[in-house]
């Protein structure tokens, strides 16, 4: 089977790893704080906090940012649950902003007339989480001048996107937004196993949520209510938890940041080959607005008329060994969200979307030979 995405790990990565296993600290040591400045450096961003996950620092982000019961947050459908999961962790609840058809990212004109009824009705979001869908930026600088308009707080779900650029920018920038998040998942840009950074040019939310990754406790003297009592003191200021990243990871993920830049051009190398590969056939190729340079986390086809179904085109595909996926069905028609109140045909664009997008393989070590395969497949599988 060729899978749909996949992590470049070479004898760096393994020499970077095993040294930290022979070394004194294999958690809370030099390698994680050198991390958070390698990728903060990298995306020019004043502060980067390393946690276990994007959903843990999705999860101190909101929280950092004091969202709680009563309150609002507002993602778009066409996302992995984890978007949306982070504001219910806080006791919040969760709307949505449809699409745009062309981007697949959240819609700045749908978000624009839906933040002006929310006004007019007194229930605006608190918090704004964007997804840069397969790494390609959403229209940050009319998100974040919607956002200031009516002082809403973003929090960009840069998952798919570390590496991006947008309008020259690199993502993560927090140019238009209080936070950016990325994902060390395997599949995606980087990996760390699993793992996740939090950025931010604020520096009071930076210490805020390195707090929240480690239980809530402080041992800065300055934050403590009163004296410290001594040598081994410290204190918990609030309820956080131990979502922090191992020395292993973030020196797998040190290793991993030395080839971004290549990682990232190669999957637009591949990106431009199924340009040309896929042309003639009845597919809506991945649409990259003008001013962003992706990241390419993955490729997406949509189905145009004429083909055969979705279904059937998926399952053919699979049945000849090439693992695509579907990326994401909307949220709010996962049942936890139905049970809230959701229905289909709330959220048409990403409803559309879902009928028709398949992810065929794109990850750095994808040979021509494989992308051969995966079109020839293709091609096939689209026969009515
Ligand atoms: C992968 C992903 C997450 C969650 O990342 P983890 O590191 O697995 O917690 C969140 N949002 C999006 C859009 C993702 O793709």
């Amino acid at each position: 089977m060729i899978p749909y995405g996949h992590q470049d790990i070479t004898q760096i990565d393994i020499d970077a790893v095993t040294e930290v296993l022979t070394s004194e600290f294999l958690t809370q040591g030099p390698a994680v704080p050198r991390f958070e400045a390698m990728v903060a450096e990298r995306v020019g961003t004043a502060h980067g906090v390393a946690v276990n996950s994007a959903t843990s620092a999705l999860h101190i982000a909101c929280l950092a940012l004091d969202l709680g019961p009563g309150d609002l947050l507002w993602t778009s459908p066409v996302t992995f649950v984890a978007s949306a999961n982070c504001g219910r962790y806080c006791g919040a609840d969760i709307d949505f902003v449809d699409i745009d058809p062309r981007t697949y990212n959240m819609s700045a004109t749908v978000l624009a007339a839906k933040l002006q009824e929310a006004e007019a009705n007194g229930r605006l979001p608190k918090i704004i989480v964007p997804v840069h869908l397969t790494g390609q930026p959403c229209d940050m600088a009319a998100i974040g001048a919607l956002a200031k308009r009516y002082g809403v707080a973003v929090v960009e779900d840069a998952s798919h996107a570390i590496g991006a650029l947008d309008q020259g920018t690199p993502v993560g920038a927090c140019v238009h937004s209080d936070i950016t998040v990325f994902s060390f998942h395997p599949v995606k840009i980087i990996t760390t196993a699993e793992g996740g950074m939090a950025m931010t040019q604020n520096t009071d939310l930076a210490a805020r949520m390195e707090r929240l990754r480690s239980h809530g406790i402080t041992r800065d003297p300055d934050l403590m209510t009163h004296a410290s009592d001594g040598p081994w003191y410290y204190q918990q200021l609030e309820l956080g938890f131990n979502y922090r990243m191992t020395e292993l990871q973030a020196a797998l993920g040190c290793a991993q940041m030395t080839r971004l830049e290549a990682f990232v051009a190669r999957r637009h190398v591949i990106a431009d080959r199924y340009a040309t590969l896929l042309a003639d056939l009845p597919v809506t190729l991945p649409y990259q607005a003008p001013g962003t340079y992706s990241a390419y986390h993955l490729y997406v086809i949509n189905l145009q008329d004429g083909t055969a179904p979705h279904h059937t085109v998926f399952t053919r595909l699979r049945a000849a060994g090439i693992g695509v996926n579907l990326h994401y069905i909307p949220v709010h028609l996962q049942p936890y969200y139905a049970d809230i109140g959701f229905t289909p045909g709330d959220f048409p664009a990403s409803e559309t979307y879902y009928a028709g997008a398949i992810s065929i393989p794109m990850y750095p070590g994808l040979t021509e030979e494989a992308q051969d395969q995966v079109v020839a497949a293709l091609r096939t599988a689209l026969i009515p």
